[in-house]
């Protein structure tokens, strides 16, 4: 039996817990290129600041004080200084944020398929058809999506640290490493990692069956290589719902989930969204 001093704690311990707003969490920051810049905006008005980055929306956040832009970099962008577009009603300025530097490491792999590192012709007719594809995707923008609290981890496994990695497939250089590779068996369940909305699905040369999910306000969630699909265009998924099953479709040495954060039509480190913190 408790004390009805023990239990007026207890009531206030819960009473704490209920009044804790739910937070939205930010990813972490990184500014480097494939990287997160979190910029102040210096404004605290009411409404929604637009504010956007290379000709791109960005996704706004209002903190306690004040707005923030949440930039994502694309691992092309030179370090040095950027500079964002911000439009708030009546002013429109621009801010200025620091690019740091970051070396990537090599990667070299042996793909026994010579068609997946030198295609033929048809093949490349494909391919481009498909880049257009995946480029339109990534720019999805949606702002009726709250930022996500975090991402959970799509499927069971080892998250490599393989984002950014400068690619030589057979010692030819291709383009860097733009997702997160997670080592899993083949038919292992891929969760939405956030609530979010099927874009698109599709089979491509490359990525093989690949899933889309837009996260809101141009947070896209790009898995490639599965075996299966499980949703359909258009449908809402929420964290944890399985999507698809981990396989080996397109360009692989061997069976993995590979995750792609696109963020402002930018590809960034998936690992940033993994330590979440307000
Ligand atoms: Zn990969």
């Amino acid at each position: 039996m408790i004390s009805i001093m023990r239990f007026n704690t207890l009531v206030l311990f819960i009473t704490l817990l209920l009044s804790i707003p739910v937070s939205h969490a930010l990813p972490q920051h990184s500014p480097v290129p494939g990287g997160v810049a979190i910029v102040d905006l210096k404004y605290d008005g009411d409404s929604r600041p637009e504010v956007s980055y290379r000709g791109n929306p960005v996704m706004v956040h209002q903190g306690e004080s004040g707005w923030q832009a949440i930039v994502g970099i694309p691992l092309s962008a030179s370090p040095g200084q950027a500079k964002i577009k911000v439009r708030t009603n009546p002013r429109n300025y621009s801010i200025k944020f620091v690019i740091n530097d970051k070396q990537y490491a090599e990667q070299r792999l042996t793909i026994k398929n010579k068609r997946m590192v030198n295609p033929t012709a048809e093949d490349l007719k494909r391919i481009r058809k498909e880049v257009k594809i995946i480029r339109k995707a990534f720019k999805n923008w949606n702002d009726s999506f709250a930022i996500p609290a975090g991402f959970a981890q799509p499927t069971k496994g080892i998250r490599s640290s393989s984002f950014g990695l400068r690619r030589f497939f057979n010692d030819q250089p291709r383009r860097p490493h733009s997702g997160m590779d997670i080592a899993a068996p083949e038919g292992q369940a891929v969760i939405a990692p956030a609530d979010g909305k099927v874009i698109t699905i599709g089979d491509y040369f490359f990525n093989g069956r690949t899933v889309f999910i837009d996260h809101g306000q141009g947070l896209v969630s790009m898995f490639c290589h599965l075996s299966d699909i499980d949703v359909v265009e258009g449908q809402e998924v929420s964290v944890g719902e399985t999507v698809a099953k981990v396989g080996m479709t397109g360009r692989v040495t061997g069976p993995h989930l590979h995750w792609t954060v696109s963020l402002n039509n930018s590809r960034v480190d998936p690992e940033l969204f993994m330590q979440a913190t307000e």
